[in-house]
């Protein structure tokens, strides 16, 4: 196997136009490095990226946009995501430990599309839009939901590099969630991942409403249904519960080795309504 190390995007962009499916990239490793191990991959040449700072950066331009290779613990940590965009920092800071966290990158856990990938709900309900680059077409950008397509399958090209995901502004009266069940604290895969951005009108009534989960269906998902019927709730309404239904029946629950589909069921609503409650205070109260 042979192995690439760049500090330069066009330099990256050129290896993978002349390797093509041949190469895999490399970021932080954290799933790569694993694969490879088990068997699962076995790439003729890595392409190393993770010195490529011009695509680590957190900016703002109108929409705010993260670089592919911010690490987790950059994220749990930086100033705009804390508050503006706290279920993306939150959900960072339960990735593994802190040794994955501190190498670990967005673009990876994305590009990985894990059932159970903990920023994918956060990314999906702030309406990320995913960069991507290639050196013969340039740049383009789509919705994260129809970049990642299914199990570990994305709409990448082999010759193209995700360069960072842009989120959709946060308006006052906005305020989101995400929570994860795993069987420990730290070091766990999701159980169950529920992420929710609710808004809220003058008068505290729901306005908009977004959810996405992980680990209960092939892929993370917007769970549309049940955005639909919270709209125009207070969160302290009995349909809040009927909207959880509508979740459960958008999902897939399986048997894995962390847990049972009937328990993935049972758990779901109800951490969903939790999320949803925290939420909404946050969105009209002092925890804002
Ligand atoms: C001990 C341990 C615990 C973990 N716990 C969790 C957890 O709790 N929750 C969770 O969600 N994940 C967890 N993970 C998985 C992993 O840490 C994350 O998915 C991580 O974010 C992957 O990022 P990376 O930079 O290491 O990716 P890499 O391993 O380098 O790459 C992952 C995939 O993405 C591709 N890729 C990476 N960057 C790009 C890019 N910019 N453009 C195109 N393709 C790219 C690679 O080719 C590869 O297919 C854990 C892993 C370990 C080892």
């Amino acid at each position: 196997m042979d192995f690439r190390r760049t500090d330069d995007i066009e330099e990256a962009l050129a290896s993978l136009a002349e390797l093509g499916s041949d190469a895999q990239v490399l970021a932080g490793g954290t799933d790569v490095m694993i694969q490879i191990q088990r068997g699962e991959l076995d790439p003729g040449t890595l392409v190393h990226i993770e010195r490529v700072d011009s695509i680590g950066e957190i900016t703002e331009n109108g929409r705010l946009t993260v670089g592919a290779l911010a690490t987790h613990l950059e994220l749990s940590r930086h100033p705009a995501l804390l508050d503006r965009y706290p279920s993306i920092s939150y959900s960072a800071s339960l990735v593994g430990g802190w040794q994955t966290q501190a190498v670990g990158t967005i673009g990876g856990n994305v590009c990985n599309a894990s059932p159970a990938a903990d920023l994918l709900p956060p990314l999906l309900v702030h309406g990320a839009r995913v960069l991507v680059a290639s050196q013969d077409r340039g740049e383009r950008e789509l919705p994260l939901s129809d970049f990642v397509v299914g199990r570990r399958s994305i709409a990448r090209e082999p010759d193209e590099l995700v360069t960072g995901f842009s989120l959709d502004p946060v308006e006052e009266g906005t305020a989101d969630s995400y929570r994860k069940v795993g069987r420990r604290g730290a070091m766990e895969v999701a159980i169950v991942g529920v992420a929710v951005r609710l808004s809220v009108d003058s008068g505290a009534t729901i306005k908009e409403a977004r959810v996405a989960v992980c680990s209960v269906g092939p892929v993370p998902f917007r769970a549309t249904a049940a955005e639909e019927s919270l709209i125009g709730l207070t969160a302290d309404s009995d349909e809040v519960a009927a909207a959880g239904q509508l979740l459960l029946e958008q999902s897939q629950p399986i048997d894995d080795a962390r847990a049972t589909a009937r328990y993935r069921t049972m758990v779901l609503p109800r951490v969903f309504e939790s999320v949803v409650t925290d939420c909404y205070l946050r969105a009209t109260g002092p925890l804002r």
